[in-house]
């Protein structure tokens, strides 16, 4: 089925069914949730058609079964589409696809520079359909536009010319050496080739769908490999039109194949499949672990980029302004739905009352809305059963005895009650053994707590079996430099928030995860090396 996606003339995001008809509600929708002191124009007027089909050799196609799931707009609960549930014949079929094409198709026989020109027209194709792409992730996952337009779109992109770049640097090694062998000495000729892994399952969640999409599928693919790509049953749909951009630029049929899907019927099925050779998964730790132990079956190689409870630690000397909008930023973009938030925020007691002074009035200042809308800082959760295990946890917090600094609520702005709105908690936890302090809640819930000296934080901040990143707001480079060495965590960032260099390696230790992405370690996990020894 095609959907057709529209932005309206006030650049609200509409869609219809029927290709290119707008929903007959819409005018009611716009007027009703955009204020009219509100309204900004996220784009210019634009159309396109997104499939909501199973992608497989490259086609799309109804699931075997015909059965079909809903995707819901989180920002007015209405259903955007129904996309095809794939299930276990569908994997077979995909994976038998994706087989093919690796054993038998061009792909992996290709040069790296050919397939890094498909790479690099891909990520042209993305930015030539960046303001529907936009559009289409704001709305499937109520991700503020201005994120999804200014950040996950571009970054799309650049994974994509990144990994292009990756394959054509990447090289072998050779060895010479002289040895005796059956009576007389032989000159010995190694080679080390880096060879593709074969199929690849990549299984993404749902709170940057095509960023992780691409983060994916772009090395996968600049190596040689083929896969079978299965986005979060939440948010399909971007994921969907990357299909087709990926037939667009090139890609053979059977390279790139999609599945949307439950993870119990699609998801499960890929991990355990005798056709696949490795998994690269990105989601919730309890997932994390069961792929973990699936996949151990039939000894795939696996890559696992989990949940966190990162520790960010506000220093005595820290430039307090810096540390203030860091902070923030660290913890309420997307409404806190990011593995990399700073879930606890140690601030030392010498500039607590301050820190917490400003922090508090700034986060209150946070304009939760529509995510259509360029003034929102936050939209809604992902879905009602989410925020309603966001709310439990705030329940818990007050239950528990947490002080509370901002209770978050459901905004009571009528606009806004289709939606998963939740404005931001900010607790004062006494104890490190609250369940808030402890869990990763992935929502706007942020534990502000006490400290009075450097060890004191570290062991604290370590005091978790999360282990993805910590942040450190300091002037002294000293300091910053030893707590970033005792730290228990994948990625440790000093007076700065999530500064990114595709260069470097992604991802975290202890529950947070296994093995790294990013620049060569992505390229080692979707490679292998070969040994070709010549003896003469
Ligand atoms: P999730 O684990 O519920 O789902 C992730 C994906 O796994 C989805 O596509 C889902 O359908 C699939 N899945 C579910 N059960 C499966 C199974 N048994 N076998 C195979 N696949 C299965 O996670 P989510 O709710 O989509 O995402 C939120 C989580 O992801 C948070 O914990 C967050 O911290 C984490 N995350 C981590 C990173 C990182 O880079 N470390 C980035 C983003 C999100």
């Amino acid at each position: 089925m095609l959907l057709a996606f529209l932005i309206d003339c006030d650049g609200a995001l509409v869609c219809d069914a029927r290709v290119g008809r707008p929903p007959p509600d819409c005018e009611t929708r716009r007027m009703a949730t955009h204020p009219p002191q509100q309204r900004t124009p996220v784009a210019p007027v634009a159309g396109s058609a997104i499939e909501t089909r199973l992608f497989i050799d490259g086609a799309f196609a109804d699931a075997a079964s015909g059965e079909t799931f809903a995707t819901l707009d989180p920002a007015t609960g209405a259903e955007i589409a129904r996309v095809a549930a794939a299930g276990a014949h569908d994997v077979d079929r995909a994976v038998a696809s994706a087989r093919r094409a690796f054993d038998d198709g061009p792909w992996g026989r290709t040069t790296p520079a050919a397939r890094a020109t498909v790479l690099r027209k891909l990520a042209g194709l993305l930015r030539d359909n960046a303001e529907t792409l936009a559009a289409l992730e704001s709305r499937d996952a109520g991700k503020p536009f201005k994120e999804t337009s200014l950040r996950d779109v571009p970054r799309a992109a650049d994974n994509c010319d990144f990994f292009a770049s990756a394959i054509e640097q990447r090289a072998g090694e050779t060895f010479s050496a002289r040895r005796p062998f059956l009576g007389r000495d032989r000159d010995i000729q190694s080679i080390v080739q880096y060879e593709p892994v074969g199929v690849c399952a990549l299984i993404t969640p749902w709170n940057s769908p095509l960023m992780q999409a691409t983060w994916k599928i772009a090395p996968a693919l600049a190596a040689g490999n083929t896969c079978v790509l299965k986005p979060s049953e939440l948010t399909p749909l971007s994921t969907l039109k990357l299909a087709e951009l990926c037939s667009e630029a090139g890609i053979p049929d059977g390279v790139v194949n999609v599945l949307p899907g439950l993870g119990v019927d699609a998801g499960a099925p890929l991990v355990a499949h005798e056709g696949v050779d490795a998994v690269a998964f990105t989601g919730s730790e309890p997932t994390g672990i069961a792929i973990n132990v699936a996949a151990a079956a039939t000894l795939k190689k696996v890559t696992l980029e989990l949940g966190g409870k990162s520790a960010n630690i506000v220093c005595a000397d820290a430039d307090l302004d810096d540390a203030v909008e860091g902070s923030v930023l660290a913890m309420f973009r997307h409404s806190g739905q990011v593995c990399l938030a700073g879930t606890r925020l140690f601030v030392h007691d010498a500039v607590y009352d301050a820190f917490v002074d400003r922090f508090t009035a700034r986060v209150r200042a946070l304009v939760v809305g529509d995510p259509q809308q360029l003034g929102s800082d936050l939209g809604p959760l992902i879905s009602p059963q989410h925020r309603a295990r966001v709310e439990s946890f705030v329940a818990s917090g007050i239950a528990e005895g947490a002080d509370v600094l901002l209770h978050g609520v459901r905004p009571p702005d009528a606009a806004l009650q289709g939606g998963n709105y939740l404005s931001p908690t900010i607790f004062a936890p006494a104890s490190d053994e609250l369940t808030i302090v402890r869990e990763e809640i992935f929502g706007p819930v942020l534990s502000i707590l006490r400290y009075t000296s450097d060890a004191d934080v570290v062991a604290r901040a370590n005091a978790t079996r999360f282990g993805l990143a910590a942040y450190v707001w300091t002037r002294d480079v000293s300091r910053a430099l030893e707590m970033a060495g005792r730290l228990q965590a994948g990625m440790v960032w000093v007076n700065g928030y999530f500064l990114r260099d595709l260069r470097q390696p992604f991802g975290g230790v202890k529950h947070s995860g296994l093995g790294r992405e990013g620049g060569r370690w992505s390229m080692d996990f979707f490679t292998q090396p070969k040994l070709v020894c010549i003896a003469r």
